[in-house]
């Protein structure tokens, strides 16, 4: 499962969800977010809200993705576009 907030894509691999026993992301979202993150059936889910409801309501804390990190099962990945970001890397060698 992924989707995007203003300018970063959250992608959840919920296979790994079911046997999580914390669902540590269901709260840091609630904490540190706007709770889009709900439960549904074992695995986070955003069902419930449209593409631009995610977009406005995404703080883009990454509360969900240490969280999972920490004490789930390392199931959310967090990709954050840096603008110039590859070509500063490949003028020093880096990329
Ligand atoms: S904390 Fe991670 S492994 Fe656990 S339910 Fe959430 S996304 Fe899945």
């Amino acid at each position: 499962m992924e989707f995007e907030e203003r300018t970063i894509k959250v992608i959840i691999d919920t296979d790994k969800c079911p046997d999580c026993l914390s669902k540590a992301c269901i709260e840091a979202c609630k904490v540190y977010s706007r709770a889009i993150l709900q439960l549904s059936d074992g695995r986070p889910s955003v069902s419930h809200l449209s593409p631009e409801e995610l977009r406005r309501r995404g703080t883009e804390c990454l509360a969900c993705e240490y969280e999972c990190w920490q004490r789930g099962n390392n199931a959310i990945y967090i990709e954050i576009p840096i603008k110039g970001l590859d070509d500063y890397l490949r003028k020093r060698s880096l990329k």
